[in-house]
């Protein structure tokens, strides 16, 4: 049976109540998980539907990836994603890069063209182009902190991420992994956070699970957070639930703060987290569909 998760990122997202924006996201993610799982249900690849899903996260604007990402200390957008699938363990990332339309996109064409797993920048960029990728003008942003609740009312600089991604399990039962982010709000140029890091942000692994985290990247970086979810269950025989959440109190024993979706090997769902709220949705491998935020 297939499988699928998604997130729009964790954080202080009670911020929007009564401004219509958790409304807006709420619609959004009960529409679209049900699409992703009909394509998986048609036969759709496990990695193709992710990268779907991250492309449509990355283009509704409501989440701090894509179209919704915020600029850091110098203005710029720095966006950073990546994808990976489970059979053969192929990954791939970008890291900073800022006229994209989609860095999942691009993610996926370090993994499928190249040789190399993580690029950065211009870089980057220029394989974009000979690929023929979508640019976009700097125009093209509107933070999604802004857009829902105007400049007056945005909170700085630590209070404030987000990301997307999903995970799936496909009828073959290979499952994959993709995370997209504009990094932490007002975050120092040229920082990178978890998310282009295979096994911070993203990590997928066949027969064991796949996850995708959300937090401040920092922390995941600093206990490996998505790889270590795989490895619990691999080497401990944990249930994927119970070793998101062990990751989930390690990343909060050290003082950060986040959340992950996780799907296991049979197709259990599993999307914990530390902040007051997190955009997220899954339909598990008994078609049980959840819908949820705060
Ligand atoms: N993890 C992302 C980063 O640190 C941000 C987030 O998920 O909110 O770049």
């Amino acid at each position: 049976m297939t499988s699928i998760a998604i997130h729009g990122g964790a954080g202080n997202l009670d911020k929007y109540i009564g401004t219509g924006r958790l409304e807006e996201a709420e619609l959004f993610l009960n529409h679209t998980i049900q699409e992703l799982h009909k394509q998986l249900e048609s036969g759709a690849s496990a990695l193709d539907v992710v990268t779907n899903a991250v492309v449509l996260l990355e283009d509704i604007g409501y989440f701090h990836a894509g179209k919704g990402t915020c600029v850091t200390t110098n203005g710029r957008v720095e966006m950073d994603a990546s994808i990976m699938e489970g059979a053969q363990a192929n990954a791939g990332s970008v890291a900073v890069v800022s006229s994209v339309r989609n860095p999942i996109r691009l993610a996926r064409l370090v993994m499928e063209q190249t040789p190399h797993v993580l690029l950065v920048g211009q870089p980057a960029e220029a394989l974009a182009e000979m690929h023929g990728l979508e640019f976009v003008q700097p125009d093209y942003f509107v933070p999604c902190d802004v857009a829902a609740v105007g400049n007056a009312q945005t909170t700085s600089a630590w209070n404030n991420h987000g990301t997307v991604g999903a995970v799936a399990r496909d009828k073959a039962g290979n499952v994959a992994a993709a995370t997209s982010t504009g990094g932490t709000l007002h975050k120092a140029a040229g920082r990178v956070g978890d998310t282009p890091i295979i096994g911070a942000g993203t990590f997928a692994r066949n027969n064991v699970g796949a996850v995708s985290c959300t937090g401040y990247g920092e922390y995941f970086i600093r206990t490996s957070a998505a790889s270590a979810v795989v490895h619990r269950v691999e080497l401990l025989g944990e249930s994927i639930g119970a070793a998101a959440g062990a990751v989930l109190s390690e990343v909060s024993a050290i003082g950060g703060s986040g959340g992950m979706i996780a799907i296991g090997s049979r197709g259990e769902v599993a999307m914990p987290y530390s902040t007051p709220g997190m955009y997220r949705a899954s339909i598990d491998a008994w078609g049980k569909k959840t819908v949820g935020i705060l």
